[in-house]
């Protein structure tokens, strides 16, 4: 198949583009370095299987014939999404009715990166599908998940409207290789501290928990959905709850570093617990995740060393 992923650059699309490469897809890889790196694709350049369109996805573009869209392409890091605020908008919105369009036009099957910050701060615990949510549209954040609900709303009614296949996912914090080392999200930064032998920033009292899945676990389960009949979301990630203090011990014992912690204030609207009911997936798809939090920590050390060697 010849496959357009947008956000090629990024963390997840990064690791989405080897994947489908490995499975003897030709990929076309567009982004515009917003949050992403050269550095995620740059073993593919020369691979004739891989072409690449620096682009932002906001502006009309044509890869020409494509059988299959997975748009990556959103700024996800908080500290990033608040930097960008209007691009965020703007990406969710116009970026994505751009890609359905393309959808619409080549008769593409589409899915697209959601995220459990739909579900905002929640009051129902772990989160179904079903659940509506509970987001603040004003707040800082609603820049992220007003644009991922609005995106959601806009995917749907190019499947209703207009007859396109398309998938959602909603996807739960994940982390491996190519997580940013300085774009702010917990794994990256609390890794980037103990290897450096600097204090962990807990955000308020580190009570708040979230659900860390590991990419492998995750691309398998998206790409199990694109595959499927499922219109309506579908939760994707690992149930497995931890609070940010146990997630920063885990890291301490698993990197053996003496640094301290350390608290800092928590960001406006940060949701105080989030884990996935995956019910849906293993039942539609026969998918759950494998890897628990100690060993895909371990798993995405080496690369966390590497960038620490490079200077991050
Ligand atoms: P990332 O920041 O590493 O990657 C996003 C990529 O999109 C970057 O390479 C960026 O340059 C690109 N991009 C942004 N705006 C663009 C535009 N207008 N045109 C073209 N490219 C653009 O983030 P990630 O963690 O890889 O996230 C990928 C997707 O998955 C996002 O849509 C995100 O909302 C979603 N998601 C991720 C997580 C997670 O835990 N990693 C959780 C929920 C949802
Ligand atoms: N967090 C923290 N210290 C950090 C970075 C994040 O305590 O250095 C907390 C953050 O406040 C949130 C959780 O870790 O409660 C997850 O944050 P992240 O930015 O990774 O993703 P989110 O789930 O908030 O989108």
């Amino acid at each position: 198949m010849r496959i357009l992923v947008t956000g090629a650059a990024g963390f997840l699309g990064s690791n989405l583009t080897d994947r489908l490469l490995a499975l003897g897809h030709n990929v076309i890889g567009v982004d515009n370095y917003a949050t992403g790196e050269h550095e995620n694709i740059a073993h593919l350049d020369g691979n004739p299987h891989f072409k690449f369109l620096q682009h932002d996805i906001t502006e009309t573009f044509d890869p020409g014939h494509i059988d299959a869209i997975y748009n990556m392409a959103s700024p996800a890091s908080p500290p990033e999404y608040l930097r960008l605020a209007i691009e965020t908008l703007r990406v969710g919105s116009i970026g994505v009715e751009n890609t359905l369009k393309l959808a619409e036009k080549y008769n593409a099957n589409y899915l697209h990166a959601s995220t459990s910050e739909c579900y905002g701060d929640p009051l129902e615990h772990p989160q179904r599908e079903s659940y509506w949510g509970n987001v603040n549209p004003v707040g800082p954040r609603s820049v992220y998940d007003e644009s991922k609900r609005f995106a959601e709303a806009m995917v749907m009614a190019y499947h209703r409207s207009r007859g396109v296949n398309t998938h959602l996912v909603r996807i739960f914090n994940t982390y491996g290789p190519r997580l940013h080392p300085s774009d702010g999200r917990v794994i990256s930064n609390f890794i980037m501290q103990a290897l450096k032998g600097e204090p962990i920033t807990i955000y308020g009292d580190g009570t708040q928990t979230r659900s860390f899945c590991y990419v492998d676990d995750l691309i398998d389960g998206i790409l199990l959905l694109a595959a499927s009949d499922e219109h309506y979301p579908v939760n994707i990630g690992n149930p497995g709850e931890f609070t940010i203090l146990e997630c920063a011990e885990e890291v301490l014992k698993m990197t053996g570093s003496k640094s301290e912690l350390v608290f800092a204030p928590l960001p406006e609207d940060d949701p105080t617990r989030r884990k996935p009911d995956i019910t849906k997936a293993k039942e539609l798809l026969g998918w759950e995740p494998h890897i628990k939090l100690h060993e895909g920590l371990e798993r995405c050390l080496p690369y966390f060393k590497e960038m620490m060697e490079a200077g991050h």
